[in-house]
């Protein structure tokens, strides 16, 4: 039977209000940067710019610690209790102004607006409600008196979750006392930019949120601050590396959240349908812009056939198109850098001698595609089965007996993710016990929840987010 074709359903945009050009957010107010080097943020849907961010220098780095000096004299004075008002009114601003953070998301990212309206933002508030929380319960929950916030917390975000990402970060900081210097991505800055002025509505004291947009010079300057107590980092394994080799030597809290390729393990005896399912979630959720994204199906041989004709089949019907259209399942690629990473990683699982299928849909003729997109008859060795792609490709490897699905999920130089699919409650905990990841989800996929910490192993990165582990990663022991 032929499906039927959807209508349009377009999220109106005039709920954003955007501007033209953006300084940077320190002492509580905008402020025009000392850089005069901007750059544009597009939409990746249509290519349309949006805005001309500042490209924060290492003066523009030296006067946001300026201001987050005075924001930590006033900050360090005030208690749990006052401190989790500022966060509850900050939650609650987020679910006021909900929609419109979703649309700005959408537009300024590509994920499909019924992500970035049904996932991030709803998560984004409940970090900030949840971190709230904790504030004032710090000494009665852990007698926390030899435990002191850090001060002066450098934070850099990706452009996969960008609001998302900040509300992982920023909530917990401040919930324990720290002040923060954020520092976007810069294909995704709008969503903090509209965060700082949720800050000045609540009236958050004066330097508490600082927030110097740029590039990567930008995050480098603020890396390299000699007054920065701790980097709080999520991004690529490249970049991780190099901000633990800057860091090296220095009295710093250092949390990175990296990369990874997750093995998604779908035992012969799992329910086939819901495990199809969980698979397209684990793989095409945000486009595959996911570090803990299930890219590497890990498939038990003798249900290889009906598994993978049961999933092109699946994939067939995702949606791929306009952001802000209600139905749409697969936006557009972050920026087109990821998509011709995309493209090449592709195109060298095919000469490696992957089978590759893609969907037959019907792609826009502007902005950054890419069709969602199976490999099967692959080996272990090739590229597609090691790198991290972070993008709608998912890469089968199949297996025969528990102990080799096991070898085979182990067998990356990362840890971040893992799911299993089983009926059996017994083999989830055999196989949990033994991979080598940091979250680990059984019969679902990408399920997350604040009070949950999340972090990886090996080349994922170390320290956890959110939950009590999230608290104590801004937290100093002081004897
Ligand atoms: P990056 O790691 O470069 O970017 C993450 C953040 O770090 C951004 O804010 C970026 O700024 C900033 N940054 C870049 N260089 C430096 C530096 N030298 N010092 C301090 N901060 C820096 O990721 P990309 O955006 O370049 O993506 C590349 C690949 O990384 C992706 O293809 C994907 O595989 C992986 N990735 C993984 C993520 C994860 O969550 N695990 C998230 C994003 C990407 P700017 O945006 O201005 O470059």
């Amino acid at each position: 039977m032929k499906t039927w074709e959807y209508a349009e359903s377009i999220e109106s945009s005039a709920i954003v209000n955007i501007e033209k050009k953006y300084g940077i957010f320190l002492d509580g107010e905008f402020q025009t940067a000392n850089s005069k080097k901007f750059l544009k943020t597009i939409s990746p849907s249509t290519e349309e710019v949006l805005s001309s961010i500042t490209v924060g220098n290492k003066n523009d780095i030296d006067s946001a610690v300026d201001s987050a000096k005075n924001g930590l004299k006033i900050w360090s004075k005030l208690t749990g209790t006052e401190r989790a008002k500022y966060l509850f009114k900050l939650a609650r601003l987020i679910q006021e102004r909900s929609r419109e953070f979703a649309v700005l998301e959408s537009l300024d990212g590509g994920k499909p607006i019924k992500e970035s309206r049904d996932f991030d933002l709803p998560q984004v508030a409940a970090n900030f409600f949840y971190f709230a929380g904790w504030a004032d319960k710090l000494d009665i929950s852990w007698n926390t008196k030899g435990l002191k916030p850090y001060g002066i917390v450098g934070q850099i975000i990706p452009w996969n979750f960008p609001l998302l990402m900040l509300s992982w970060k920023v909530a917990p900081a401040l919930a324990t006392g720290n002040v923060v210097i954020l520092k976007p991505a810069e294909s995704t800055p709008l969503t903090a930019l509209l965060f700082a002025e949720l800050c000045q509505e609540v009236g958050l004291p004066a330097g508490v949120f600082n927030l110097v947009t740029g590039d990567g010079t930008t995050g480098a300057a603020l890396v390299q601050h000699p007054d920065i107590s701790k980097i709080a980092f999520t991004g690529s394994t490249a970049v991780g590396k190099y901000i633990q080799n800057e860091t090296a030597g220095r009295d710093i809290g250092l949390t990175l959240e990296l990369g990874g390729k997750a093995a998604n393990i779908v035992y012969n005896d799992a329910a086939i349908d819901q495990a199809v399912e969980g698979v397209v979630n684990g793989i095409f959720f945000n486009q595959g812009h996911v570090c803990c994204a299930g890219s590497r199906l890990v498939l038990q041989e003798d249900i290889h056939d009906e598994f993978v004709s049961k999933l092109e089949k699946r994939m067939q019907s995702l949606r791929v198109g306009n952001p802000l259209d209600k139905n749409t399942d697969i936006g557009a690629i972050n920026s087109k850098e990821q998509l011709d990473k995309i493209s090449s990683l592709v195109n060298e699982g095919v000469s490696e001698g992957g089978t590759i299928f893609q969907t037959e849909c019907e792609l826009p003729a502007n902005g950054f595609w890419f069709r969602p997109t199976l490999f099967t008859n692959a080996q272990p060795s090739y590229k597609i089965a090691r790198e991290e792609i972070f993008g709608p490709v998912l890469t089968t490897l199949t297996f025969r007996t528990p102990e080799e699905a096991i070898d085979i999920a182990n067998n990356t130089e990362y840890g971040l993710s893992a799911g299993i699919w089983t009926e059996k409650g017994s083999k989830i905990l055999w196989t949990a016990d033994r991979l080598q990841a940091g979250v680990i989800w059984a019969n679902t996929f990408n399920k997350f929840d604040p009070s949950s910490p999340f972090g990886g192993y090996k080349e994922s990165g170390f320290g956890r987010e959110g939950g009590r582990h999230g608290l104590l990663s801004y937290l100093k022991v002081q004897s």
